[in-house]
């Protein structure tokens, strides 16, 4: 194969950037993009219409999304206060293994390393000698969030308080408004206008321009497609096509409402299986964000609807709110010289608050790839194929919600018990089940103890454990077992509530709801 070499500066580079759609995704990429290309000659555009509007949720983050900020140059308290935020230190889930069973996916980790063997093994030795201790007792972030507390990860690395991540809930439009005072500020353009048309090259059939309903003919060199599941460039333009997931994740519909804040602000996320789907609470300051996730093909509309409102712990602030989706992703997140990125992009439901970190893996990708005019189809190969193994990896996990399960009592729930898995996730599966090992994958998103806690939060339990476990002494074990859970309970002593956390590090923005209503 030739080589060719290249040196200096190319004389092909990207003079103009159009980014259509001003959802949490086209605000995301403008503040990335006008932050990571500040110097460099390239205008950056943004076009929205606030008559379409966004698709108004997208409340739970995952802790990479600290990562952004921070190469934002964005603080903490800042933010928290622009957006209403919470602290998250995982998600709880109710009712998935078996009706009544409960269990947190936390951002950390179940004990220490011991030996160079991760402390499940232990605990799973200790288990098949009778012992009672929950897996949960040996994590922080667990029992922290049990406990309704929260502090910062401690920067002592030999302590059990810094054996964590954390991630915030807040208010995404009010991310996203955010985001466009920090873009606008650093030289972003935006432009209010709907787009009636795209006008492709006839020869490279490259997206040359789009056309607003005023009139107005935006040129680009570069154009992201950040205009929801509508996908106005990346389907409508260029025809991209879509792989349809519906059936490994067959939920499409949901039907979301905002709640009073009452009680305890938990620093958690909830999501609580129902017949048809499943329910998320998500705790910010002035309100919390609810919804019902369902299946249309086992529960109608407004039985739906229903469900939810039954569901609720606190009067609702706003009507209900339907939204209708299709899991899977685009065939392409790279076509020519459009990229997809957000809903445009693809969308598999929001059980583990992944689309937004979709996208900040979106927007990372592309920096790392970024063009010029030639757009070499290897770096649209890499970024496609990067973007693929994202997705899939989230499919898996989101996949294994659902089929790790003992229900058996809706038509929803038989249909997984009867599934046939992606092969990735049936390999994942068999070794945990066999030896309680988790094969790691490339561009893994979730890591061994994300799978940990949802394998044994639902009762999927391994037969074996690593034999390694076996060299410490019983009695050594058992001390070190006990150690281990003292530290996490103290630990968990001393930590601020999650409330007084917010309000000490000066990040509350109102927290009136949940000061007055806690106070009831
Ligand atoms: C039920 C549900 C719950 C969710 N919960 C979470 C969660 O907890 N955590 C999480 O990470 N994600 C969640 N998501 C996903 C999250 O909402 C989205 O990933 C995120 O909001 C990004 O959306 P977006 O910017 O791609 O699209 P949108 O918000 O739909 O924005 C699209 C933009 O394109 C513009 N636009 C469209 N057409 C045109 C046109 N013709 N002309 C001009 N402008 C146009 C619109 O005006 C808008 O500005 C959830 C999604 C759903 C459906």
């Amino acid at each position: 194969m030739a080589v060719t070499h290249r040196s200096g500066p190319t004389r092909h580079a990207i003079d103009t950037v159009c980014i259509v759609g001003g959802g949490t995704a086209g605000w995301m990429t403008a503040a990335a993009l006008s932050n990571k290309l500040q110097g460099l000659p390239v205008a950056i555009h943004l076009v929205e219409s606030e008559e379409i509007g966004t698709v108004g949720v997208g409340e739970a983050t995952l802790p990479h999304i600290r990562a952004f900020n921070n190469s934002l140059g964005i603080g903490e308290q800042e933010l928290m206060q622009a957006t209403e935020a919470t602290f998250k230190l995982g998600i709880e889930f109710c009712d998935w293994g078996r009706i009544g069973d409960r269990y947190v996916h936390p951002f950390g980790d179940f004990g220490p390393v011991v030996n160079e063997l991760p402390f499940y093994h232990y605990w799973l030795r200790l288990r098949s000698l009778g012992d009672t201790s929950r897996l949960d007792e040996y994590s922080f972030p667990v029992m922290a969030a049990e406990n309704d507390r929260f502090r910062h990860p401690s920067a002592d690395i030999s302590r059990i308080e810094s054996t964590f991540g954390y991630a915030y809930q807040f208010d995404a439009s009010l991310y996203a408004k955010f985001l466009r005072r920090y873009s606008e500020a650093r030289g972003v353009k935006r432009t209010e206008g709907k787009v009636i048309a795209t006008d492709l090259n006839g020869e490279t059939g490259f997206v040359d321009s789009i056309r607003l309903d005023n009139g107005d003919v935006i040129k680009a060199d570069l154009f992201i497609d950040c205009s929801g599941f509508r996908g106005l460039l990346i389907e409508q333009a260029l025809e991209t096509g879509y792989d349809d997931w519906s059936k490994w994740l067959p939920c499409n519909r949901a039907i979301a409402v905002p709640t009073e804040s009452r009680g305890p602000l938990g620093p958690f996320t909830r999501a609580t299986a129902r017949k048809s789907g499943w329910q998320w609470r998500i705790p910010l300051q002035h309100r919390v964000g609810n919804g019902h996730v369902y299946c249309s093909n086992f529960i109608s509309d407004d039985e739906a609807e229903q469900v939810l409102l039954d569901n609720l712990d606190a009067p609702r602030i706003a009507d209900p709110r339907p939204l209708r989706f299709t899991t899977g992703r685009r065939r392409l997140s790279w076509n020519r010289n459009v990229v997809a990125i957000g809903l445009s992009g693809g969308f598999l439901e929001p059980l583990e608050s992944t689309s937004i970190h979709l996208i900040q893996d979106g927007i990372t990708e592309l920096i790392q790839l970024f063009p010029d005019k030639a757009f070499q189809q290897s770096d649209i190969d890499e970024y496609n194929r990067r973007m693929a193994l994202h997705y899939e990896r989230v499919r898996d996990f989101l996949l294994l919600h659902y089929v790790a399960t003992q229900r058996d009592d809706s038509e929803m729930w038989r249909y997984f018990r009867s599934m046939a898995l992606p092969d990735s996730l049936q390999e994942k599966i068999d070794a945990w089940t066999t030896r309680g090992y988790i094969i790691k994958y490339e561009f893994g998103l979730f890591l061994p103890p994300s799978w940990i806690a949802v394998m044994m939060g639902q009762n999927l339990m391994p037969r074996g454990y690593d034999r390694r476990a076996d060299a410490l002494r019983e009695d050594e074990l058992v001390r070190k077992a006990s150690a281990v859970r003292e530290a996490v309970l103290k630990a968990v002593r001393e930590t601020p509530e999650h409330a007084d956390f917010i309000r000490h590090a000066g990040a509350a923005a109102s927290l009136k709801a949940a000061t007055t209503a806690g106070a009831q």
